[in-house]
């Protein structure tokens, strides 16, 4: 039986005032929910996030790093620092990320693999733009984006996340259906169980896309669904927490 996760990704959101309120809040609330929480907050803002919820049933992270160790890779942030920040999660290959900066499916294979030697459980994100979804193509492109990554973490494939998180559905209000989610959830852990069956069934398989409390419990009843990945509907604490308590 996997565990559910709900997983905040708070995007380029917050100030040091206004995260406080948001962070205390889901602190808070989390007692009364069962699925894990956690909330992937802008690097500057870890430190605040860990005195937070330090103690808490709430794990933090980021929702990026560097595919290198150390050295002279100006603006970048590795994964041993994350790690000095308490960070459990780390978020790898989110569309934006993929579109914005132009990263290929090897770079998150990458960042995958320096987040596992870091101690660092990466949430690795996969999912079709509407244009590939209108040509046929989305269990073409999951399975071409998870291929460097398994490729990469070999043996440690249990220790990863994964997110699928249909581009067409990020921040537009348009929510994949429970079934046409649950195909691809299905697609996912088959092509991992390709190479390890045993790790397969142990490793989360989020959604993300437009997620919120009025339709998390359809998508959170499917049987490949184990979790979500929450956008816009993880700044308020009071539906963040309502996605949770649906799960
Ligand atoms: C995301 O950015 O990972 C996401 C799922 O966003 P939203 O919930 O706003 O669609």
């Amino acid at each position: 039986m996997r565990a559910t996760l709900i997983a905040g990704n708070w995007k380029m959101n917050g100030s040091l005032a206004s995260n406080a309120g948001l962070l205390d809040g889901v602190r808070a609330g989390a007692a009364a929910v069962k699925a894990e929480l956690a909330v992937c907050v802008p690097a500057p803002y870890l430190a605040q996030a860990q005195a937070a919820l330090a103690g808490s049933a709430v794990s933090w992270g980021a929702q990026d790093l560097s595919a290198h160790d150390s050295g002279a890779y100006t603006g970048e942030v590795s994964a041993a620092m994350l790690g000095d920040f308490g960070c459990k999660f780390v978020i790898v290959g989110h569309s934006e990320r993929r579109s914005y900066h132009v990263e290929t499916d090897e770079q998150v294979a990458q960042k995958a693999v320096r987040a596992l030697a870091s101690g660092l459980t990466p949430i690795v994100c996969v999912g079709e733009t509407l244009a590939e979804r209108e040509q046929g193509a989305t269990d073409a492109v999951v399975i071409r984006q998870l291929a460097p990554v398994l490729d990469a973490v070999g043996a440690q494939l249990g220790k990863i996340v994964i997110a699928y998180e249909p581009v067409w559905a990020i921040g537009t209000g348009k929510t994949a259906t429970p079934e046409m989610a649950q195909q691809v959830h299905e697609l996912i852990r088959n092509t991992l169980a390709q190479r390890d069956a045993a790790a397969a069934q142990k490793v989360q398989i989020l959604y993300g896309g437009s997620m919120k409390p009025d339709n998390a419990k359809d998508l959170l009843s499917m049987p490949d669904i184990d979790g979500g990945l929450i956008g816009g509907a993880s700044l308020k604490a009071a539906d963040f927490l309502a996605i949770a308590q649906a799960a």
